[in-house]
């Protein structure tokens, strides 16, 4: 049996609390693999105009993973049409997987929304829940669910980044060096992403 933790996202862009959250939990629980999982469409977001191109955002996955010893990335919910619902990418992992005992990695501010997720029972029947945390117990801002005694929380580095600061930045013409792996932030200057008019400084 294999250890695999799926770590879902807009990732638009990824960056490096994406990465940080994921490596921390593959070293600490441990997990034999990391699977990296970009939503075709998001089933808990807006769209907004400027969202990147879903096979950017694939783009800047696969670059953020390749450096990353037990790292992976999949296409199951870009390839799929309609939402893509966590408890359908469980289900599908398992069925092409079977040795995969699954953990779905969550960062703490998503304690909260797990209640309205479609179908929790069934995501808590087929993978084992963990949010990373700033400390053992939780900080107070992470939200409460009814799952909570279910949910396996291990202590991770604080990254205070998101997507939206990263698109704010860029729009802002401010840097994003540091808070996204090099390659993303390559891409995202030749393919002048989430840009508007601002020239992206260095
Ligand atoms: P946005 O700002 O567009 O809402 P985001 O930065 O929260 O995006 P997502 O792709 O929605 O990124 O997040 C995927 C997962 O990563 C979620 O479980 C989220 O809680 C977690 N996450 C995002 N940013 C961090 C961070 N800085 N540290 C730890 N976990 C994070």
């Amino acid at each position: 049996m294999r250890a695999v933790g799926v770590l879902g996202g807009t990732f638009d862009p990824v960056h490096i609390g994406h990465i940080l959250l994921a490596r921390s939990i593959l070293e600490r629980l441990p997990l034999d693999e990391i699977v990296m999982i970009p939503a075709g469409d998001p089933p808990h977001k807006q769209r907004r105009p400027d969202m990147a191109p879903v096979e950017d955002r694939w783009t800047m996955v696969c670059q953020a993973a390749r450096c990353i010893t037990g790292f992976s990335v999949s296409r199951v919910e870009m390839d799929r049409k309609g939402k893509s619902f966590t408890v359908e990418t469980l289900a599908r992992l398992k069925r092409e997987h079977p040795d995969w005992v699954l953990h779905l990695l969550i960062g703490e501010d998503n304690i909260g929304q797990i209640d309205s997720w479609q179908d929790p029972a069934g995501i808590l029947s087929m993978c084992t829940v963990v949010a990373g945390t700033r400390t053992e117990r939780g900080c107070a801002q992470a939200g409460r669910s009814r799952f909570e005694d279910r949910i396996v929380r291990v202590s991770t580095p604080v990254f205070e980044v998101s997507s939206t600061e990263i698109r704010q930045r860029i729009k802002a013409g401010l840097s994003i060096r540091y808070l996204v792996p090099e390659a993303v932030e390559s891409h995202i200057r030749r393919r002048g992403l989430y840009t508007g008019s601002a020239k992206m400084l260095t």
